[in-house]
């Protein structure tokens, strides 16, 4: 809604900026003007999943005591079963947001993060770079299909999403126009798939960290281990539980 209002906006704009019997030089600086604010804002929105611009994204809740750590990209036959040992070393509860086409590959891996009593929950099935730029019809399939292959693996429905990257559109908003599904973003980022030193990672989420807080790991991250260990001392230490999502939001 508030695309199709700002892109009304810039329509309008631009109409009576040409329409208008002002100096050549003028419309063009205005016409330029106008179109990279309008630009840079849909782009900002695009990659900021707390932006609310095209899709209703739950990014935190208001729960003092607890916290959600999720998993994004996995499940990964590297790290996802110690990812679990570690877990359950320390009575946390956690959320994966697996790719449909890793869960099928390895649905074992998945069974046994829900069998341990985590969450698992829809991350599109491809992953592809190419995913928000694809047809809303494509991307309500690749939904559906991951939705299927969760249900089929774990004997649950899921009721949650996460978009590849965070990144949010108007194809993405119509694709889950209708799905009985939640979207998820976070409130910290931890950048732990491309930051190499664990301690810089810890550093920045010991900085932030809340009640509430939804944070963003990757089973794929090179430092996970070491650095989840780390941060479910932290969470520890500031007399924080380690929950699920759909615990997190639990009215
Ligand atoms: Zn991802």
């Amino acid at each position: 809604m508030k695309f199709y209002l700002l892109s009304a906006l810039y329509v309008l704009i631009i109409a009576l900026a040409i329409l208008f019997p002002i100096e050549r030089l003028e419309t063009i600086i205005i016409v330029s003007g106008v179109s990279i604010v309008f630009i840079a804002i849909i782009v900002w929105a695009s990659v900021n999943i707390n932006s609310q611009f095209y899709v209703k994204t739950i990014c935190r809740s208001n729960k003092k005591n607890m916290i959600a750590i999720t998993f994004d990209d996995g499940p990964d036959t590297k790290n996802t079963m110690q990812i679990l040992d570690i877990l359950d070393d320390y009575n946390a509860k956690a959320t994966f947001f697996v790719i449909g086409e890793k869960a099928e590959e390895n649905s074992g891996l998945v069974k046994l993060i829900h069998d341990s009593g985590h969450q698992v929950a829809n991350h599109s099935y491809s992953h592809s770079y190419f995913f928000p730029l694809k047809r809303s019809k494509t991307i309500r399939e690749e939904i559906n299909s991951t939705q299927s292959i969760i249900q089929k693996i774990t004997g649950e429905k899921s009721f949650y999403f996460r978009p590849p990257f965070g990144v949010t559109n108007p194809l993405i908003a119509k694709a889950l126009k209708g799905l009985n599904i939640k979207t998820i973003g976070w409130s910290i980022r931890s950048f732990d798939t491309v930051q190499k030193d664990a301690e810089k990672t810890i550093t920045r989420i010991k900085k932030r960290i809340k009640g509430g807080d939804i944070i963003l790991l990757h089973d794929t991250g090179g430092n996970i281990i070491p650095m989840l260990k780390k941060l479910l001392e932290i969470i520890s230490h500031n007399s924080l539980i380690a929950v699920r999502v759909d615990e997190l939001l639990k009215k």
